[in-house]
């Protein structure tokens, strides 16, 4: 079982998923890119930052669970992720959006599927903005997304607003040790229903 983590560029997955990966009972899934590396982004550890040319090499080996183009960059999963932390005996943790979502769905991947929400519209663009990762275009291109991926809401069990990051880390904490116990107390029945935000 894993955790799938989604929502728009900028919501805060990437500082969430770091408070997360405190808990040493987490792993995260390491998803190749073509995109650049950002200040402070480490390979193997942050992403693997591979050639255009290595990613479809490892689409056409078949090596990774799905994958996308995101922004104009290819971005996947890689399999031996999940047998990493098989082996770790570990909880991973994916940061997808949501073609990722819609595949690892259609592959029936068992997981606690979690979007990510903005307080408001006003506040990602504030958030984006404030990171200064992105040239306007850019920035531009992953507002745009963002109203699409947030009308997405049947793809996942839990929406989470990250409001307050605590608070936010926190509720998604609790979400994943409900969804351990509900596994343990018996067959994951029906997650799709009863969805709230929390
Ligand atoms: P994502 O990985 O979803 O693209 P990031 O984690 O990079 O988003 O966060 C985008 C920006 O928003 C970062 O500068 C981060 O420090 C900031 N941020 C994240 N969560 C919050 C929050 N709850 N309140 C205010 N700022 C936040
Ligand atoms: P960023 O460039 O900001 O790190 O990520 C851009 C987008 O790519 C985010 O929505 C993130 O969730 C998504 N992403 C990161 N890794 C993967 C992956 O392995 N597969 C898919 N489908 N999306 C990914």
């Amino acid at each position: 079982m894993v955790v799938v983590i989604s929502g728009p560029s900028g919501v805060g997955k990437t500082s969430v998923v770091k408070r997360l990966l405190e808990d040493k009972r987490f792993v995260l899934s390491v998803s190749a890119t073509t995109r650049a590396p950002r200040r402070g982004e480490r390979n193997g550890v942050d992403y693997y930052f591979v050639s255009e040319d290595e990613f479809k090499r490892m689409v056409e080996r078949g090596e990774l669970l799905e994958w996308a183009v995101v922004f104009g960059h290819h971005y996947g999963t890689p399999k031996s992720e999940l047998e990493r932390a098989s082996d770790e005996s570990k909880i991973l943790i994916l940061d997808v959006d949501v073609q990722g979502v819609e595949q690892l769905r259609a592959k029936n991947l068992e997981g606690v599927y979690i979007q990510i929400r903005p307080p408001d519209e006003e506040e990602l663009r504030r958030r984006l903005k404030g990171r200064k990762t992105e040239s306007e275009t850019e920035l531009q291109m992953r507002l745009k997304k963002a109203a699409y991926e947030l009308s997405r809401k049947e793809l996942f069990d839990h929406f989470v607003v990250n409001d307050i990051l605590d608070k936010a880390v926190a509720r998604i904490k609790n979400i994943i040790e409900n969804a351990f116990k509900e596994k343990k107390n018996g067959p994951c029945k029906g997650s799709l229903k009863n969805r709230k935000t929390e």
